[in-house]
């Protein structure tokens, strides 16, 4: 039943060494013509204008913490179309110890009060926002109106209404928007995504997806992280989006009802503000139900797993930053499905860079991530009332 994707994956491989389809799987116009996913926003146009070879935008990091200087920073050297100018951060010696490292003039060091005047700054072309939740909406919104065009991490604010000013703002300036969703440029998911939609693993009828860890009260990249002002919610808000967007992202449709339960251990001081667990169910218009959990309790977990007619796939590790592990399971027995792993962070930063060269709109805009915190407001509002809300 597999070998088509196995001819197509090493044909893919071919394709890449030929230059083609950097984004990896599922994502090309090459791909568009074996499998016809659902959604649009899983494809890119077909035919694209080719770009100088050379050619790099200038990106700037604002806020130099845990994801930012550990995953961004360092995928850099892996891009092929992007760069890193400039950094933003109210800890001068901190950016100067990192302006050493990757080359970056000590001209090119904003802190948060001077960060508007980067608009006097032709290298920097594109500003990625990898602050705290609540910080997206007001760095994104100064940025685009200081020209650049934004890459902001997810989830893209705390309220539907700061992500509308976000894409206002972006729109105003007649800049890209685009968020974070490293997952739809990763090739593991992308298989996943192009396996559930093509029917390869027959009709589709449950998923489930579950993004937990436990949050450590002592590690400064989670003491933000109980604070609702900063973080906007719980764990739904920083790893359960990941669920949400699993379900989305490998059904290709929208959900039409959702229902939750939401429970955090009493008298724990981490959830004071914050929500510990939240376990939802979706309904998308193909009849297709996602169970989908979300915590800040549990042991470290980030998996996917679909269930077809013909066949279950499982993705686990889905949505880690490397060795990600797809099996797919029918009646022949479990079968591994092997791809070439990529740097994913590199991936959706080109791919923003592509698409301001291109002048097209990013696979993942501003409209994808204020979907997602409508959605997570849904739930927390179905969890709160116990009913089961019609989307
Ligand atoms: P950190 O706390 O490690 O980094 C946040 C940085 O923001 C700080 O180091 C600091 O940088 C700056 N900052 C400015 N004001 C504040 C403030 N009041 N409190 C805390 N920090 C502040 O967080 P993470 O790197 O883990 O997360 C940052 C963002 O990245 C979040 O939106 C998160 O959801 C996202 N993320 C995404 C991941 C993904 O896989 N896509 C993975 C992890 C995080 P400075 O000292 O330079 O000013």
């Amino acid at each position: 039943m597999f070998d088509s994707l196995k001819k197509e994956l090493s044909r893919r491989a071919l394709l890449h060494k030929a230059g083609y389809g950097f984004m990896g799987l599922g994502v090309t116009g090459v791909v568009g013509h074996i499998i016809k996913p659902v959604r649009t926003f899983a494809q890119a146009p077909s035919k694209e204008p080719s770009l100088p070879p050379e050619k790099k935008l200038g990106w700037a990091v604002v806020g130099l913490g845990k994801f930012a200087t550990e995953q961004i920073m360092p995928s850099f050297a892996e891009c092929k179309r992007s760069k890193l100018v400039a950094l933003v951060s109210g800890d001068r010696p901190k950016a100067e110890k990192y302006a050493q490292q990757y080359g970056i003039d000590p001209k090119n060091i904003y802190n948060y009060q001077n960060y508007d005047s980067i608009r006097n700054n032709p290298e920097v072309d594109v500003i990625y926002i990898i602050l705290p939740n609540g910080m997206h909406a007001e760095y994104s919104i100064r940025g685009a109106q200081a020209g650049k065009h934004i890459m902001c991490e997810k989830p893209m604010a705390n309220t539907v209404e700061e992500c509308q000013a976000m894409i206002n703002a972006a729109n105003k300036a007649n800049r890209k928007l685009m968020i974070a969703y490293r997952a739809q440029y990763e090739p593991y998911n992308l298989a996943t995504i192009q396996l559930a939609q093509s029917g390869k693993i027959g009709k589709l009828k449950s998923i489930t997806s579950d993004h937990g860890r436990t949050l450590n009260p002592k590690d400064p990249a989670d003491i933000w992280r109980m604070q609702k002002k900063l973080a906007g919610g719980g764990s739904l808000y920083d790893i359960g989006i990941y669920s949400l967007q699993a379900a989305r992202y490998v059904t290709g449709e929208e959900p039409v009802a959702i229902s939750a339960m939401m429970y955090s251990t009493p008298g724990d001081p981490r959830f004071r503000e914050v929500e510990e667990n939240v376990n939802f169910v979706l309904q998308f218009p193909s009849g297709v139900l996602a169970n989908c959990t979300s915590s800040y309790g549990y042991s470290n977990t980030k998996r996917i797993q679909v269930f077809g007619s013909d066949a279950v796939l499982e993705l686990d590790p889905a949505t880690d930053y490397y060795k990600h592990r797809l099996v797919i399971k029918d009646k022949n027995g479990n079968q591994e499905q092997k791809i070439e792993e990529k740097n994913q962070f590199a991936l959706e930063m080109d791919h923003l860079s592509e698409s301001i060269m291109q002048n097209k709109q990013p696979k993942t805009p501003g409209e994808e991530g204020l979907q997602d915190v409508r959605l997570m407001q849904l739930i927390y509002e179905a969890a709160r009332t116990g009913k089961t809300i019609k989307v």
